[in-house]
């Protein structure tokens, strides 16, 4: 679970994207809260960051990298917070992800476009992808409100 949907003030600006669907399911489930950009070595507060043309496969390739509004390459933080994530998710026998939408990190079907402007373009986070690629199931909290 990103660890923001949660509460948990991970967020680039040091605050949260605190979601009511998943707190309905801290009744019924196992909740585990990560946040990929803090494991990876990311300072709270950060500047926000975006995948630059491509998306989080083209980043875990070594064809495309992660950029903050500085213009620093972040590229490394984000794919060892990725695999840290993996990480976890292997040793606890993980099966399914939630994941925050739209995130370099997090976004499982839709991410910023790399202009900083608020666009998005289809495509997964770098997180969601290692996730997708090691047969974990990656929805979204935009999903959990559709009923999946
Ligand atoms: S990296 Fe994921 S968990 Fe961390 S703040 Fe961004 S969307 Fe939330």
């Amino acid at each position: 679970m990103s660890a923001c949907l949660l509460g948990l003030n991970c967020k680039y600006n040091g605050k949260n994207n605190l979601n009511s669907e998943v707190i309905k399911l801290l009744s019924k489930e196992r909740l585990i809260p990560v946040c990929p950009e803090q494991l990876g070595g990311c300072p709270t507060p950060r500047p926000p960051s975006e995948i630059i043309e491509g998306d989080g496969e083209d980043v875990l390739n070594g064809r495309s990298r992660v950029i903050n509004k500085n213009g620093e390459d972040v590229t490394q933080y984000f794919i060892r917070g990725a695999e840290e994530v993996l990480r976890l998710a292997q040793t606890m026998g993980v099966k399914k992800a939630i994941l925050k939408e739209r995130s370099p990190s997090c976004g499982n079907c839709s991410i910023y476009d790399g202009s900083f402007s608020g666009r998005t373009r289809r495509g997964s986070g770098v997180s969601a992808q290692i996730l997708k690629s090691n047969g974990i199931t990656v929805i979204s909290e935009e999903d959990l409100k559709n009923g999946k």
